[in-house]
């Protein structure tokens, strides 16, 4: 047996670092002084992220991505995790339903959006639908040539600067026809109603949007009417295991971040590293990365040779549930072992503090994660989770 990563692995994974540090780390007070970053810095990250190759690492390359499996995505995001303001997010990738467009759609959508001269947003949450999508009321009426979408969406991350977003509706108000369309922002009756701020401060915005009776035509209905469920459950295992490995790599930059401050901080004439009580600390955040990484890793290899979706599904979400939680306790230690300084903004350690507290919530939250392992046990037994 042989868990030791290939000389290419080792090399995406060095290469993620530096582009990390060296790229995306300089804006992190840009974007935590601004609540975001300015269009010029935007643009000039636009470009390195080309320059580094790695724009669309999801996407096929036929199709303009860097056709990366499901592992060697895991190896970029636990790197990009490292950094604050959510600035990760600038390193484009379309989502994950796109690889289902038409040719032509692909085209018009997809290709531009791998290259970075078009940016896409996703739209499913509402006021009165969240972790339950069904009883979204956003609906697609049939027209002569098309359809005519109605209705509010919540929490649209990118809405700011994505030029098309894609709105979950349900066909004549189905749920059960439940669909995707393209909807180009710039269409009469797409409306931005308000942009909320939010605990955290990110590279771009998540405003809530009003579609008022927005024409399209049947070729912007993505996949087919009923598929509107189904494209986003594939998506989930990718979105899923992209949080797990940015919440190890954060984690690990506060660890990093705590046991430097750490060494050179003295009180009572010592070094507070000394003291058991910051040991202990120091200890237990590392042991709990270590647990949370060899997971990240071992699971994101099954899950990149394995067609099993309901055991990929399931073990998806204990992953995310385990990596989101762990990296909250970890941060909670290190904003403690940095004392008052743990609490101001200029701190690493205070931001991935605020930033990583979404990941509890977003793609699920951890009582939704736990719903599905705990279904998953009741359905198949208990061997997704124990048996490998
Ligand atoms: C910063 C941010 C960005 C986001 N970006 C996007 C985006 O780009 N596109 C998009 O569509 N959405 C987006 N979301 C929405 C996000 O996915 C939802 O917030 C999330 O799914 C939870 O839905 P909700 O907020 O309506 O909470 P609710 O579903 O109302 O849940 C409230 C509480 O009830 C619990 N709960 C709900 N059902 C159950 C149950 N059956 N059993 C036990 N507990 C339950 C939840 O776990 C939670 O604790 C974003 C959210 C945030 C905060």
């Amino acid at each position: 047996m042989d868990f030791a990563l290939s000389r290419e692995h080792l090399a995406l994974q060095a290469k993620a670092r530096r582009f990390a540090d060296e790229v995306l780390m300089p804006y992190e007070m840009e974007c935590e002084d601004n609540d975001g970053l300015s269009a010029a810095s935007l643009a000039a990250i636009n470009q390195q992220v080309l320059s580094w190759e790695f724009n669309a690492i999801n996407q096929a390359r036929e199709d303009g991505g860097q056709g990366m499996s499901i592992f060697e995505q895991m190896l970029v995001d636990e790197q990009l995790g490292r950094i604050t303001g959510a600035i990760w997010d600038t390193v484009f990738r379309p989502a994950y339903p796109l690889r289902f467009a038409s040719q032509a759609q692909k085209h018009e959508y997809l290709i531009p959006t791998c290259l970075g001269t078009r940016r896409d947003a996703y739209a499913i949450t509402e006021a009165d639908a969240g972790s339950d999508p069904r009883q979204c009321v956003t609906r697609a009426d049939r027209t002569g040539n098309g359809f005519r979408i109605s209705g509010e969406k919540w929490f649209v991350t990118v809405g700011d600067v994505a030029d098309y977003i894609l709105v979950h509706a349900h066909v004549d108000g189905d749920a059960d026809r439940a669909a995707v369309f393209f909807v180009d922002k710039n269409l009469p009756g797409v409306v931005v109603k308000r942009t909320p701020k939010y605990t955290h401060h990110f590279a771009y915005k998540h405003p809530e949007f009003i579609f008022d009776q927005v024409e399209v035509g049947e070729d912007k209905l993505l996949g087919r009417i009923g598929d509107g469920f189904e494209l986003t459950k594939d998506w989930f295992v990718e979105a899923r295991l992209g949080i797990a490995a940015r919440c190890v790599g954060g984690a690990t930059r506060v660890l990093e971040e705590a046991n430097a401050f750490a060494a050179q901080r003295t009180q009572f004439g010592k070094s507070i590293r000394d003291f058991q009580a910051i040991e202990f600390m120091l200890a237990d955040m590392a042991v709990e990365i270590m647990a949370a990484k060899s997971m990240l890793y071992r699971l994101s290899w099954d899950i990149s040779q394995e067609s099993d979706r309901k055991r990929n599904h399931g073990r998806a979400a204990a992953l995310k549930l385990y990596c989101s939680e762990m990296v909250g306790r970890v941060c909670d230690r290190g904003v403690q072992i940095l004392g008052g300084r743990g609490y101001m903004r200029e701190q690493a350690v205070e931001r991935l503090w605020r930033d990583t507290r979404v990941d509890r919530i977003w793609e699920g939250t951890s009582e939704i994660q736990r719903i599905i392992v705990g279904g998953q046990i009741k359905k198949r037994g208990t061997g997704t989770f124990t048996e490998w």
